[in-house]
Parts: C-alpha cells; sequence; structure tokens
C-alpha cells in the first residue's frame, strides 16, 4: 500500500514520539514542559515538543530531558538530562541574599562540598551585589525570584512583566508563593528563563525546629529531587542548623549536591 506523502509524514512523526518515549525512562519524562517551555525563543522546536506526556502529569517536575539553544535553530541536550542519573541532590534557597544568613548557608555548603541554586529577589540582590558575588564565586548558582516576591497570578500583565524582567540576570526564574499560570510561565519563557518549581519543600520558613527541617530533607531525597529552603525573609538558624546535619546524613548515603543549570 502507498500512503500519500501526507500521511507518511503523520505516520513518521508518530514513529517519532514514538521513538521518544521510548528512550525517555518513566523517570525522566518532561512532566513539566508545558510550565517550563509555555512559548518564546527559550522553548524547543515542535519536533521535541512531548506535550502529550505533560498534558498527562498532574505534577509540576523540572526537567525537559531536552532543549533547543536560545536561537531556537539547533536542537541539543541539556544538562537537565543528568539530573537522574545518579545520587543527585538540588538545594535550592529563596528570599535572600540576606546579610545574615546567606553567609551561613554558604560557610555549610562549603563544609561539605555542596552546591546550591539562590533564588534571589531582585531588590536583594540590588541591595547586597557583594553577597550575590560571593554566591556565584564559591560555584553556586543564582535564579530569579522576582524584584519584590508578589503573588504574580493576581497581578496584570505588565506588572507582571516589571516582576519578572527587573530580577537577576539567570536561565532560570521560581515564582513566589508557587502562584504561577500559563502567563507568568510565558512572560518567564520571553525572558529567557526556565520556571524551576521543586520536589521537596521543607517548610522551614514556619520555623518548625531544626529537628522537623532535618526529617523534611531527608525523606524527601531522593536521585535528582530539587528541595526548597529559604536563606532570606526572615530568621533562619533553625534551617541553617538542619542543613548542616542533613548533608551530614545524605553525604554518607552517597549523596552529591550540585546547582541546577542556572
Ligand atoms: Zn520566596
Amino acid at each position: 500500500m502507498t500512503l500519500p506523502p501526507g500521511k507518511l509524514f503523520l505516520v513518521a512523526a508518530i514513529l517519532f514520539v514514538a521513538a521518544l518515549a521510548q528512550t525517555a525512562g518513566p523517570s525522566s519524562l518532561p512532566a513539566s514542559a508545558d510550565h517550563l517551555v509555555a512559548s518564546g525563543p527559550a522553548g524547543p522546536p515542535p519536533s521535541l515538543k512531548i506535550s502529550t506526556v505533560s498534558k498527562t502529569s498532574a505534577k509540576p517536575v523540572h526537567r525537559t530531558g531536552r532543549k533547543s539553544q536560545r536561537t531556537g535553530s539547533t536542537a541539543v541536550a541539556d544538562d537537565w538530562t543528568l539530573a537522574n542519573d545518579g545520587k543527585v541532590l538540588y538545594l535550592t534557597f529563596d528570599d535572600g541574599p540576606q546579610v545574615t544568613y546567606t553567609p551561613q548557608v554558604l560557610a555549610v555548603l562549603a563544609r561539605h562540598h555542596a552546591k546550591a541554586t539562590f533564588f534571589v529577589l531582585g531588590r536583594e540582590a540590588a541591595a547586597h551585589p557583594e553577597l550575590v558575588a560571593l554566591t556565584r564565586r564559591q560555584g553556586h548558582h543564582i535564579g530569579n525570584h522576582t524584584w519584590d516576591h508578589p503573588m504574580l497570578t493576581h497581578l496584570p500583565l505588565k506588572r507582571i512583566r516589571e516582576e519578572i524582567f527587573s530580577g537577576v540576570k539567570s536561565k532560570c526564574f521560581r515564582p513566589p508563593y508557587r502562584d504561577t499560570n500559563a502567563t507568568v510561565a510565558a512572560v518567564a519563557a520571553a525572558n529567557h528563563q526556565r520556571q524551576i518549581l521543586w520536589d521537596v519543600d521543607t517548610n522551614d520558613w514556619e520555623k518548625p525546629g531544626a529537628a522537623a527541617i532535618e526529617h523534611e530533607i531527608l525523606r524527601g531525597a531522593r536521585p535528582g529531587a530539587i528541595i526548597l529552603m529559604h536563606d532570606g525573609g526572615g530568621t533562619r538558624t533553625q534551617t541553617v542548623a538542619a542543613l548542616d546535619r542533613a548533608l551530614t546524613k545524605l553525604t554518607a548515603r552517597g549523596y552529591t549536591f550540585r546547582a541546577l543549570p542556572c
């Protein structure tokens, strides 16, 4: 039987998607591709979008497996494909930089040879550029957490743009309060930023005690997990203590700690 060219293309496209689904193991499915690459030049070319997978997943995850270069002209594998390759954890710290606690977090990370990602507020980064520079110098990465930490979905588009575009330069963006929608994701993508949420919320901002925070870190640890903590926004003594203890135990379990490719 001979198929007309249009149908041949359709068959080829289906086979290609099927092949992609086969090669991507269940642990590396791009479940949050809809969050991450809503539109704009940072998104993958149509042939690499696996939208059927992302639509069926309720849980936002954080990696697409593949993406295009910023120009959109060439498809390349990126660092995100490494996330599930071993016992790697991605520690993230929000709402800083903060004069007292950011240096303490940095000292703990250095002691444990851990790299992390700091989602900073534009206003705090502008007030403490030396802390951002110190963080970068120590090998950590910086992400954009808006200028002023608003609930973005409550704002008109113009204000959403201002909040995201006035944040720090980075390849990553994290919406305050996990408050996001397609519009927020699209504005981040237009700013060449990938939206990054998290897998493990330690609830450290509630100050439940260092032991409780440590427990949440250890309970949530699994290969590739992104863990949320805070170095700014309040007293973070408990976070610093919990981090130190958790990293000792997780290192003994064979984990290493990397910065996100921001
Ligand atoms: Zn925050």
